[in-house]
């Protein structure tokens, strides 16, 4: 049996045009992949250390909200998912830790902020 003729007109994108181009506006392969896994691990890591550590060192008890990366991944893989490298903080302590880092001179990547909420 034949199947029936199906075409596309010319100015429809194909459905990997159609793909590349969402692709493009979700941002990198990269991006979404990490984005996915670093939520749900930044959550988990929440959980089980729910307290800022530097208000702690204080004798405070605050609530975290960002998993901070002790040492600046800058892409790094492999220090970016390295949970003794993570450490909970609250958002006043992470934006003055970020503050003083870029004080020293050492910017944190693009990546840090973008991930750590
Ligand atoms: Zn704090």
């Amino acid at each position: 049996m034949k199947r029936p003729l199906t075409y596309r007109p010319a100015q429809q994108p194909s459905r990997y045009e159609q793909r590349r181009d969402a692709d493009q506006r979700r941002g990198s392969a990269a991006q979404r992949l990490y984005g996915a896994r670093w939520r749900a691990a930044r959550l988990a890591y929440l959980a089980a250390h729910p307290l800022c550590v530097m208000c702690e060192a204080k004798g405070k008890i605050e609530a975290a909200e960002v998993v901070d990366h002790v040492r600046p991944h800058r892409g790094d893989l492999q220090l970016f998912w390295d949970e003794a490298n993570w450490q909970s903080l609250c958002a006043p302590c992470h934006d003055r830790d970020k503050q003083s880092a870029e004080r020293r001179g050492v910017l944190k990547p693009w990546g840090d902020d973008a991930w750590d909420r």
